[in-house]
Parts: C-alpha cells; structure tokens; sequence
C-alpha cells in the first residue's frame, strides 16, 4: 500500500493505488511480462469502470523501467467472440501448440466455477481460493446476527485494504451474508427495478444485492464498504443509502487514514444496535423519524 501510493497522483482511489504498490512489488521481481489486462466490460451491455480501463496506461505512467505490459483488451459489451482469440495470442507468448492454450483457459474456467461455488456457500473469494489450494478453512460460528455486506471484491476480500472487515464481523458474532452468495437472478431483478439501468458491472451488482437483502426477513442489518476516491461508489453508495433509508444501514468508507479502531468501534456500535433492537423490538428508523 505505502509504495503504491508513493506512486500515484493524488486523486487515484484507494484500491488502484494497492494496485500501483503490487505492481512496484512483483517489478522488482526480474519479470519477463507483467499481466495487465485492459478490463472493459465482463457481460453484455455493461461496463467496468474507467479506471479499470485505464489500469495499463496509468501503471506505464506511474512506474518507470517496467517489463513489456500484456495488456490483452477484455471487453465483451457486444460480443465475446474475440475474447478466445485475444487469450490464443497471449497463450502462444508461452506455448506454441493452440490445443494446449485452450484446454489451459478451459481448465482454469473450470477451477473458476469451483471457487465461486465455494464463494455461493459462504466463503469470501479469497478463502474460496486457499481451500483450493488445499488449506482447511472452517467458516462456521455461534451466531445470533446476519449481516450483509457489500463492497467490490477486489476490496472487500482484500484483508487489508478492509481491515479484515468480514472476519471481525464473524469474530463479533455474525454471521456474514456477501454478494456472492446470492442469486444472481434475484440480484439483476432487483436491479431492475431502478428507473434508470445502472450500466456499471459493479455499481448494478452492489444496488441488486443491497435490494434484494434489504427484503430478506432473515438478514438484520446491511453493511457497505466503500473506497475513499471511487467514482462510482460516490453515486452507489448514495443511492443504496436512500433506498435502505427504513433499514439498518451502515456505510464505511475506507482508505489509506482509516483506522483500525475507529472501524472496530463502529462494527461494534452497530452490532450492539442491532441486538438492542432485537430485544426491546425497536424498529430501524433514526431517530428523526
Ligand atoms: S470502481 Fe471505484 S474503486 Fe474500483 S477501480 Fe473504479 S474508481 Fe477505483
């Protein structure tokens, strides 16, 4: 984190800056390529946003004396027929023989399904991939609360630029509800229902979650942890605010000052909140009404 923020300008977001440091890090590794792909769009019609688009560009200007940068071009807003081949000729960077790239990117595709599988069941991201990798990870703990928390990935599963967020939450006793493990029907309905479609991948999935736990009978409080100097979680994070105005609602920004025990009382204030509620029957408005 401190020598990715060393290198960007002062108005990168807090993840792209732990970026910029991950990159310093494995540079000074005697690489032969870095792989930075230009993410664009991952479905149909949506999009991810700018930065991620820019992501190559900004390391090249931020970071001299760097390897060759792949920065294979993911977008798949109108089709994905070229996305194969763009992954053939990176493949053939490392392997000459065309079946062997492709049974490689159909094996990871498969390992992929298994982790997220893995994610459907409780699991972050990242615990998903070190039970993969084969380490015994045990989630379950006495709970009297389920919280939803919400964030992106690349964020929220990060440990530290978190602050393990989720396992303190279970540690407080919760049990801890992501986006991962919803539906994804019953998250693009819920998206849906906005009266304009927010065409960010990101952006659609954080409000369909936040919509459709704030139903749920079974979920007692919503949590959404954003990122000092994103773009669109300063719209996203406002709408899923109004939205959940009857719910109990906590929005955490996180960056670099963020500290630890400002964030740990503030899990515990809510946490207290809702087990006062629960036992005196106190309904979820504030208390202006
Ligand atoms: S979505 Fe926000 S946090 Fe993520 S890269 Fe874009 S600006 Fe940064």
């Amino acid at each position: 984190m401190d020598r990715g923020i060393e290198a960007a300008v002062d108005e990168t977001c807090f993840p792209l800056k732990v970026f910029l440091g991950h990159v310093r890090e494995l540079a000074d590794q005697n690489l032969n390529y870095l792989f930075i792909p230009r993410l664009v769009s991952i479905e149909s019609k949506s999009y991810i946003c700018p930065k991620f688009m820019g992501v190559p560009d900004i390391v090249r200007a931020a970071i001299p004396h760097l390897p060759p940068i792949l920065d294979t071009i993911i977008d798949i807003s109108k089709t994905d027929k070229y996305l194969k081949n763009d992954i053939i000729k990176v493949g053939r960077l490392f392997n000459a023989r065309d079946k062997h790239i492709r049974q490689a990117y159909h094996h990871a595709c498969q390992e992929l399904k298994f982790c997220r599988a893995l994610a459907g069941q409780g699991c972050t991201m990242a615990e998903a991939i070190k039970i993969w990798e084969g380490e015994n990870i045990d989630i379950s703990s006495e709970t009297d609360l389920k919280i939803g928390v919400l964030g992106h990935g690349y964020s929220l599963y990060d440990e530290s630029i978190s602050m393990n967020i989720i396992n303190r939450l279970r540690n407080m006793g919760c049990k801890v509800l992501l986006p991962e493990a919803l539906e994804r029907l019953s998250v693009e309905t819920e998206a849906a229902t906005m009266p304009k479609r927010v065409f960010w991948t990101l952006g659609r999935k954080m409000v369909g979650s936040a919509l459709h736990m704030a139903k749920r009978d079974d979920v007692d409080g919503i949590i959404y942890v954003a990122c000092f100097g994103c773009g669109p979680d300063s719209m996203i994070g406002e709408i899923i605010e109004r939205k959940l105005r009857d719910q109990a609602f906590m929005l955490i920004t996180i960056d670099e000052h963020t500290g630890e025990n400002g964030l740990v009382t503030r899990l515990e204030a809510f946490c207290d909140m809702l087990r006062r509620r629960a036992v005196v029957c106190e309904n979820n408005l504030p208390a202006h009404g």
